[in-house]
């Protein structure tokens, strides 16, 4: 915790001054226009690839960037975390975008590998339970189903990028989301984090292949969202 401590102390005398009136501005209210789903891994920081600012994402983290679908389930198995998240982020605060992002390197895809052929056990119960929500990419992945990829990757980081196709369709089990998205009002997309390059790549749901996010790429995505 020093690190974080000392980090304030460090905020307060460097920088607080310039975000002084932005915070100010804040306070009486936010206005998000994306709703990011991470992993919880400590290396995945949209504020440093993205040039995101206070104000700008409405995040969720959770380990795996998962969603679980909502469909098929007793009210109590849908993990009630994100999906007040994504109502808030949908119904109240209108957002335009939900990006999901998986990463490479991943651990909760590591264990997804390792761990599939076990029974859900102790100490590792809530964990395993909450992997099942990956288990269709992983089952995807076992037969056969790949994404176009200009490198090849390793297994757990293909899988880990099925996974991000995989919580878009679960994604819109959410009433909020296929009735926002019906409408126009809201798109979806997926992206991943590669982290020895910092390389940050959408998913071009057409082609079924992850695109690079520089100049080029950049471009062309903002054109087909229409911006
Ligand atoms: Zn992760």
């Amino acid at each position: 915790m020093k690190k974080l401590i000392d980090g304030i102390v460090e905020f307060r005398n460097k920088s607080l001054e310039q975000y002084r009136e932005k915070y100010a501005r804040l306070a009486a209210g936010q206005s998000p226009d994306t709703l990011f789903i991470a992993c919880c891994d400590s290396r995945v920081v949209p504020n440093t690839f993205a040039s995101t600012n206070p104000g700008d994402l409405f995040v969720v983290r959770n380990v795996g960037n998962l969603v679980c679908p909502c469909h098929n389930h007793h009210e109590n198995e849908v993990d009630q975390s994100i999906g007040a998240a994504i109502e808030f982020a949908v119904c109240q605060l209108k957002v335009k975008d939900i990006i999901v992002c998986g990463h490479s390197e991943c651990g909760a895809m590591n264990a997804l590998i390792s761990n599939s052929q076990l029974d859900v056990q102790l100490p590792n119960l809530f964990f395993q339970r909450w992997l099942k929500h990956a288990q269709p990419a992983l089952k995807k992945y076992q037969q056969g189903f790949r994404i176009k990829s200009v490198q090849k990757q390793e297994i757990h980081n293909e899988i880990s990028q099925i996974n991000v196709v995989q919580q878009l369709e679960h994604l819109k089990t959410y009433s909020a989301v296929s009735k926002a998205i019906l409408e126009k009002k809201l798109r979806i997309h997926g992206w991943w984090f590669e982290l020895s390059t910092a390389n940050v790549f959408y998913y071009d749901q057409t082609n079924h292949h992850f695109v690079l996010i520089d100049e080029i790429g950049a471009h062309k995505i903002l054109q087909k969202n229409g911006h």
